[in-house]
Order: structure tokens, then sequence, then C-alpha cells
């Protein structure tokens, strides 16, 4: 399993083109006599095995993805594509979840059913590029897991579960509860008139200006951020220009807003909005708002939670599981707060890294911790949700009370993708 793990640090696919990736968790899976569906959103994949009786079904995921990091030590030359989240000891849990439950011994007590679930693009990049994938018709959503909910991928799946890695804390211990931000993203385009910067550039509008002046206006805007409302407001410029004689006729900035909830992070995003459209007003240029749907918040089950965290001291002794406030939130996202929102999950988090987390250093330093206890743990979950006729698995459902079902989250992220055009004059 950490052998798995380490060869695919060493070979970092960004989300949506984890082609390698997907296709060793599928042999493996198959390897273990599960049908493997492959090619779900793109790149992920499901295989289900069915126990005993008829009943609950947990979902047991891997992210596939790395992300963009260049100078990372395992960075891909051509791609800059790292793994410098830890995504790639999830695939390796996987699999280890899958040898576990596929034993006679333990799939003889269990009900129900467990589906292995390997999810592409958690990490919200390549915002041009997934644009393009959804005008030619590949994708819906942008994200791995938004995209198979829309699907119908999680429709037979009542609960999930996952393990990610952190550089944060004690290591070896294991975080558990606690919530993520909501966010949406903005991609926008500054549109200008190019003119030569040198004999006549009174004849040009100049974009990056325009992008200049936005900037300005959104960084005016943080006194009126709440600190409870944990709301981040950053981007990137990912086109500034073409020649560097010439007024910019166009200008891209990408950008996220986030915050503790999608109502907060709207209500923060009209703002953010207005900025963009005050730097085209202010140059007289033009611009164009894509709105995408971000993440939901994360809620964690706390049945689900107990009994991981039982699981967890079992495996590495007693306090090796820390329990996080239902409002303890890092600020950061993940599309496990969208499959949040429409049934039981939890998200916990190992610290087996070192570095800083989407950082040149970030490494998975305890293997063992990340992999192997990880994997136990997530097994000796489905185990107690399935055993003695899935009593705690009906427990658990019959407690959550997830806020939509998957209908209603489709259509609220629908209505946040939307493309606003502004003409400053
Ligand atoms: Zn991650
Ligand atoms: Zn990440």
């Amino acid at each position: 399993m950490i052998a798995l793990a380490q060869d695919i640090a060493a070979h970092p696919e960004p989300g949506f083109e984890e082609s390698r990736t997907s296709a060793k968790v599928a042999k493996g899976l198959e390897a273990l006599g599960l049908d493997v569906v492959r090619g779900i959103a793109v790149t992920g994949l499901k295989a289900t095995r069915q126990f005993g009786r008829i009943g609950p079904t947990v979902g047991v995921i891997g992210e596939l993805d790395a992300l963009r990091v260049p100078g990372h030590s395992l960075a891909d030359p051509d791609t800059s594509a790292a793994h410098a989240c830890g995504h790639h000891t999830q695939p390796a849990q996987l699999l280890g979840v899958a040898a576990a439950l596929s034993s006679p011994e333990v799939a003889d007590h269990l009900g129900g059913s467990v589906a292995f679930i390997a999810t592409p693009a958690e990490e919200f990049i390549d915002l041009g590029r997934r644009l393009e994938r959804r005008e030619a018709g590949e994708l819906g959503f942008m994200s791995g897991k938004q995209e198979m909910i829309r699907l119908g991928t999680f429709d037979d799946v009542d609960m999930a579960m996952m393990v990610h890695t952190s550089s944060e804390g004690e290591p070896g211990k294991f975080s558990i509860g606690g919530t993520s931000n909501a966010h949406v993203v903005h991609m926008v385009k500054f549109k200008g008139k190019a003119a030569h910067a040198g004999g006549a550039p009174w004849d040009g509008v100049n974009a990056l200006q325009a992008a200049n002046v936005a900037m300005l206006a959104l960084n005016t805007q943080r006194e009126t951020f709440r600190n409870s409302d944990t709301i981040r407001v950053h981007g990137i410029i990912t086109s500034a220009g073409i020649s560097m004689n010439a007024v910019p006729a166009e200008v891209v900035y990408e950008g996220r807003v986030r915050g503790r909830n999608s109502e907060i992070v709207d209500a923060t995003a009209v703002k953010v909005e207005r900025c963009f459209k005050a730097g085209a007003l202010a140059l007289g240029a033009e611009v164009e708002i894509t709105s995408v749907p971000g993440y939901m918040a994360l809620v964690n089950d706390p049945v689900m939670g107990d009994l991981f965290a039982a699981n967890v001291d079992a495996l590495s002794g007693p306090g090796t599981a820390l329990r996080r406030g239902a409002a303890a939130n890092r600020g950061g996202s993940t599309d496990m707060g969208d499959l949040s929102q429409i049934m039981p999950v939890i998200h916990p988090y190992v610290n087996a890294a070192t570095g800083t987390a989407h950082g040149v250093d970030y490494l998975i330093e305890d293997y063992y911790s990340a992999v192997v206890t990880s994997a136990s743990a997530l097994a000796m979950t489905v185990i107690d949700l399935l055993a003695a006729d899935a009593a705690n698995a009906k427990t658990v459902l019959k407690e959550a009370k997830p806020p939509m079902t998957r209908v209603q989250y489709v259509s609220a992220q629908r209505a946040r993708m939307r493309v606003t055009r502004y003409k400053g004059r």
C-alpha cells in the first residue's frame, strides 16, 4: 500500500487527467474480484461489494488528483503537478480497505454494501481548461465529487468517509470533526483595447489597469468581513497581457470567495463582483465575470466520527484521536463538503505530513499512519457500521439530517453558475 502511494506521488496528475492513477486503482480493485465502473466524471471510478443482507451502503472515498506546485521536489517537470495535498495516500487507503473487506471472515458478518469510489479533481484549479471541458459537454460541474453527485454516482450510497493528510498539529494524531469553508469561483476577463504603448497609448483602453483598480477596490472591502465568517478572498492573474510594448487588451483574473457557509459566500460575492465592475468603469473597459459554483461547507457526522475515533485509539493508543468542535474551521474548502450536504460523511485528518499544505515542501513523513493506520481505521469503521445487521449504519441514517437532497443540491449549484457582462462607460 505504501509503495503504491509513493508510486502515485512520483507520477502526479492534475484533476480530470488522473488516468494513470485511476487505472492503478481499477486494477487493484479488479484483482480483489470487484467489478469496476470506470470513466465516471472523466477519470473517476466506482466498485461495490454487496454483503449478506440488504442494507445501507457505506461509501469509502479516495481522491486521485495532484495540484500544480512548481518547485516541489516531486513535481512533474512538464506539468508542475505535485501531490502537495497528500491525495496520493488515498487510493492506497482505498485498496487497503477493499482488501480488508474482501476477507470472507469479515464479509460474512456484514449486511448492506460498501462502495469504493475514486474521485477526480478535488483541487479547484485549471479553471479555464475545465470551463472548456464544460463547453465541450464533458463536465457539468467543475470538481470530481460535485460532478459525481450530479451524475447520480452517489444515489445508491447512504453515507461516506475518507481520510485526508495534514501537516498541522502533533505528528501521528488524527483530528475528527470541524467544518470547512464554502466558496464560489470567479473567472474574470477585463477587456480593453490594444494600442502602441509608446506611440499612442491614449488610443488604448488598458485592461491591466482596469484589473488593478478592481484589485484595489476588492482590498478596500476587507474591513467589512467579519472574523467569525472566515471570509477569504484571493486570486491570481493568469494572463496580464501579451506584448509589453502594447497596451494590454485582455487580462484574466481567477479567484475565489470563501466563507463559513454558502449564504455568506453569495453575499460577499456581490461585493466582489461590484469591484470587478468598478475596475471596468474607471477605465472604460468591459468585464465578463463567469461565476462557477465552488464547494459547500463540510458537516462531519458525529456518530460516524465517534466510531472512527474509537478505532483510531484502538489502533494507535488512547488519545490518538482528537475531536474538534462542529464549528472549528481551517479556512480551506473541500468538495466532501458538497457531499456532506446530502448525506452523512466524515472527513478526518491524519497528521502525517511536514511542510506547508499546497506548498513546495509538503511531503508525507509518516506513511504508516497516512496509509496503513488510516485504511485500518476506515475498514474497522465500515465493519462497525455494517455488522449486526447494519445497526450502527441505521442509527446514523436515523439521526442525520442532511440539509438538502441531490436534486436540491444540483439546482442550488446550477443557480450559482452564471456569466455577467458589464460595459464601463
Ligand atoms: Zn486535499
Ligand atoms: Zn488541497
